[in-house]
């Protein structure tokens, strides 16, 4: 037997106890005459004592051998600890050693296994073995296991099957970027890796599985970003017979069980905020409501004043920073430079400090007078001691913009409370949305989500402007301002479904050979029916107060979408390729 206890478990009611433990030698402390190696595993770390004086030399050789990472087991007995470790669990005890294995050795780690490491990105990727065995790595890894474990219970007690579909499917060009396989059997053929599970979970629908759920890899070749990663895992799901209103109470449900389960946090009831409300009161689709700040509307009380940058815009719109009226010229000239850096591109920046003694400074002085700026304060719900910022443009760039400074207002003044769970459904998503670019509408959802009903018939014969008003019943789930999940009300009829790809420019004929399957399914007795897609690495990340979802991920990919322990992608032979009916990427074609 390798091990009697694990090395989290051992407590001063255990004295006495003869125990076997197995680990890893974490920190070896030699003393001469006594010596101590903490010996650590998934469960924690259990000091271990050699002691001159009860050990025999060679046991005490034996123990010097040893080194960082070294698997060892040791038998010995319990003993209360004379200055104990109030920081660990096991920290009143320690073990006296009688016998010693070295299990295995190990080469000097290249970085050291601690909290703080002073490995680097790239290395801790390339021994992630080593990185994994590192507490805050790995309690992130345990987090994620119980959050998929809760989410199967959940799910199944409210008679979810959890269903698998495949991985080798068909390209499309809707979406994002397709990772495409090369068919062997078929040459020129290729599948593409799925991006989401979407037309299959319809079809378990059509199929009478009527709650469908997996906890499924999606794949998007996409530039990388600290909350992307080419492969991600969703919590997938599809609901036959539901309304809009079912599909988001079990979802709130999965939601609330899961924080409850796993943080004991009970989170309240999750406000309905419309997309247009979010969009006029925050700037933004994805509100983080654990701070107000809310955008007030100006255009009454600072346009025809003689102030032209405001006079000629369609939105002057500002936000109260509440105690920051004591900011600074360089405090100010910090946020005018970031609302001005090319991704925000804001021109210029208006502020208006409210005083102490009830007067006003701002950088429109010259415009507007004090009684006006004081008109701006009570609209705005402004007091002594805050500061105005305002923003004024065209009017759906100038939202963004103020929804990047309000956030920004938001981290220095502290107001993201890590701990802090804010959750809300955004619902009432346009259907389509328009871009300048390639003059063409995209589903803003995806091309299966149903338009809201009141809004059909306009669907059938609308013209531009009518098109870019009509709403889907398309919701997303939004916890202090991350996007943690989306999903819409299907459309399950033919002809609908067909109107639908003919706004999005698909002729019939591109339809039909993409998803004619689909709509061929919905000619069989398709039901109502709808679903919703949790991103479940963003969940953990969230849950957890960090942005970045790498560190949820056992084998996370870099920047490059590089798997650096296993050096993938890499290049592969040319037999291989020929087998594929591919060609080698530089190889230049024999000539004449
Ligand atoms: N398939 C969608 C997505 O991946 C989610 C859904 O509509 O259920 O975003």
């Amino acid at each position: 037997m390798y091990r009697t206890h694990n090395c989290g478990e051992l407590r001063i009611s255990d004295v006495g106890k003869e125990v076997t433990l197995s680990g890893w030698a974490q920190t070896i402390r030699d003393k001469g005459f006594m010596m101590w190696i903490d010996l650590r595993d998934r469960y924690g770390v259990t000091q271990l004592l050699f002691n001159e004086e009860i050990s025999t030399p060679e046991l005490f050789k034996a123990a010097r051998t040893v080194g960082r990472e070294y698997v060892i087991q040791a038998k010995g007995v319990v003993i209360e600890r004379i200055s104990k470790n109030d920081k660990i669990p096991t920290g009143d005890i320690e073990i006296e050693v009688k016998e010693l294995t070295i299990l295995n050795a190990s080469k000097v780690p290249p970085f050291t296994i601690e909290d703080d490491t002073d490995g680097g990105d790239d290395l801790r990727m390339k021994y992630r073995y080593l990185d994994l065995r590192r507490n805050t790595v790995q309690q992130n890894i345990i987090f994620r296991s119980k959050l998929a474990i809760e989410t199967r219970k959940y799910l199944a007690g409210k008679d979810f099957l959890e269903i698998e579909t495949p991985f080798l499917i068909k390209s499309t060009p809707e979406g994002a970027r397709d990772f495409i396989v090369p068919s062997r059997m078929n040459p020129g053929q290729f599948y593409a890796l799925p991006q989401s599970p979407q037309t299959f979970k319809q079809i378990l629908m059509v199929a009478g599985m009527d709650k469908y759920f997996q906890i499924v890899k999606c794949f998007r070749d996409e530039d990388l970003r600290a909350d992307r990663q080419p492969e991600f895992t969703q919590i997938d799901c599809e609901m036959a017979f539901v309304t809009q209103e079912e599909v988001l109470a079990t979802f709130e449900g999965l939601t609330k069980h899961l924080f409850k389960a796993i943080k004991n946090i009970n989170l309240p009831d999750f406000p309905l905020m419309t997309y247009d409300e979010a969009v006029r009161r925050f700037g933004s689709d994805k509100p983080d409501l654990r701070f107000g700040m809310e955008f007030t509307e100006l255009n009454d009380v600072a346009q025809n004043k003689g102030f032209k940058v405001f006079d000629s815009v369609e939105l002057v719109v500002g936000i109260n920073a509440s105690g920051a009226g004591e900011y600074s010229r360089k405090q100010i000239d910090e946020l005018t430079e970031f609302v001005q850096r090319p991704q925000i591109g804001a021109k210029g920046l208006v502020y208006v400090k409210y005083n102490a003694d009830g007067s006003f400074k701002s950088s429109v002085d010259k415009f507007f007078s004090q009684s006006d700026l004081n008109s701006w304060a009570e609209k705005m719900g402004a007091k002594p001691g805050d500061l105005m910022l305002v923003l004024a443009g065209e009017e759906e760039k100038t939202r963004k913009q103020l929804n990047e400074l309000r956030l920004e207002m938001g981290r220095r003044l502290g107001l993201m409370k890590p701990g802090d769970f804010k959750p809300l459904w955004v619902v009432d998503f346009p259907l389509l949305e328009w871009d300048e670019d390639t003059e063409r509408f995209y589903a803003m959802h995806h091309p299966f989500t149903s338009p809201k009903k009141d809004d059909v018939s306009r669907m059938l014969d609308g013209d531009h402007e009518t098109m870019k008003s009509l709403r889907a019943d398309a919701y997303d789930l939004v916890i202090n301002g991350v996007e943690i999940g989306g999903g819409s009300i299907r459309i399950h009829d033919r002809a609908l479904q067909e109107r639908n790809f003919k706004l999005l420019g698909f002729t019939p004929e591109e339809a039909e050979a993409q998803f004619g399957f689909l709509m061929g399914a919905f000619e069989y007795g398709a039901p109502p029916h709808g679903g919703i897609a949790f991103g479940f690495d963003r969940l953990c990340a969230v849950m957890n107060g960090q942005n970045s979802i790498r560190d949820f991920i056992a084998f996370p990919k870099n920047n490059m979408g590089r798997d650096m322990m296993i050096d993938a992608p890499s290049p592969v032979h040319k037999e291989q390729l020929d087998e594929l009916h591919l060609r080698q990427v530089g190889v230049e074609e024999k000539k004449g």
